[in-house]
């Protein structure tokens, strides 16, 4: 177990059967999950917040394989275990919604949660995703949601918080493509009561209508792109000449979309800015430090640990 924790493998709920960490400890959850860096990420901010703050000495952040099916015995031994929070990544982000105690309004709206607090109670859930996408397109490309035309790919569950973000910071439209005409329908009925005045409206992607608004932000929330062989998730030469084009896919970092739009003279950016920010509001709801002065250190490893 020892070498277990000072090692930052992979871990499963076996060496949480034995757990005997003495520290504060964190921790994602998924499956799979060895290709996460977000151990990286939250150790580097939190050996730096130990250099000045003595509470932070022997806080760890560790990475667990967790099978669905085993999610709802996990959750409860983690809580007995006293882990102060937890991130959830693919696919338990809604598995986790019937294993929480109380779910933050904003997280519910989402319908999904990516981070819990510890609480004598039973743990909290949070969506840090939103914020996430919202704090890297600022970084990354000096573009907000509130006012712009936003153009999303997908509609999966990335899909949803990032349209729940678009419709909740005032966006001027909002227009959202999908490969299956079913799960648009799904989303877009989900998202209707949110959207107020603002436009909302679905399109297929093989087929973007002309009416489009120009200069809109495009968003890639699908997983086309993650594979070399993989799509274009909308033939971007066809669309009214977009503001920016912003990829959620961070691995690989330059997708085909994002070299289309090179291609057209688009500023782009990739999903690692809202890595790192989604992550540097988790550790802030855990340790109370703002996340913006988190997110520097976080990035500095992020991109550490994708060249390795
Ligand atoms: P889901 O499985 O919930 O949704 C996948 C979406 O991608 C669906 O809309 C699906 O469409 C679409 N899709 C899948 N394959 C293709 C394809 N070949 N062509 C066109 N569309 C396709 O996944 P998530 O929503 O959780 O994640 C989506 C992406 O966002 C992933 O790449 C993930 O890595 C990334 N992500 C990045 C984050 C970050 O912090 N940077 C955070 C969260 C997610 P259909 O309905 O037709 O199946």
């Amino acid at each position: 177990m020892k070498s277990k924790i000072e090692n930052p493998s992979v871990l499963t709920l076996r060496d949480l059967e034995s757990w005997s960490f003495p520290g504060t400890a964190l921790a994602v959850l998924g499956q799979p999950i060895k290709h996460s860096i977000s151990p990286a990420l939250h150790n580097a901010a939190l050996a730096e917040l130990a250099q000045t703050d003595t509470r932070f000495r022997d806080w760890r952040y560790f990475r667990f394989e967790v099978a669905p099916a085993d999610l709802p015995r996990a959750l409860p031994l983690l809580h007995a275990k006293q882990f102060h929070g937890l991130n959830l990544t693919v696919p338990h982000k809604v598995l986790a919604l019937e294993h929480v105690r109380e779910i933050e309004p904003a997280a519910r709206e989402v319908g999904a949660i990516n981070t819990l607090l510890w609480t004598d109670a039973g743990w909290r859930g949070h969506n840090t995703d939103g914020y996430g996408l919202a704090h890297g397109l600022r970084a990354d490309l000096r573009r907000e949601l509130h006012g712009n035309h936003i153009l999303l790919l997908g509609a999966g569950g990335a899909a949803r918080g990032a349209a729940v973000e678009c419709l909740r910071q005032g966006c001027a439209s909002l227009s959202i493509a999908n490969r299956t005409a079913e799960n648009l329908r799904t989303l877009l009925a989900a998202l209707a009561p949110l959207a107020g005045d603002i436009p909302l409206r679905g399109f297929a992607p093989e087929a973007p209508p002309a009416d489009l608004p120009a200069e809109a932000i495009v968003i890639n929330a699908t997983s086309a792109g993650l594979r070399p062989d993989d799509p274009l998730p909308i033939p971007l030469s066809s669309l009214a000449r977009p503001a920016a084009v912003y990829d959620m896919i961070y691995n690989p970092p330059q997708t085909a979309l994002l070299r289309t739009a090179t291609q057209l003279r688009i500023p782009t950016a990739n999903g690692l800015s809202m890595l790192v920010h989604q992550g540097a509001k988790a550790l802030e709801i855990w340790t109370g430090i703002p996340a913006d002065r988190l997110a520097p250190t976080m990035a500095a490893a992020a991109n550490a640990a994708l060249a390795r």
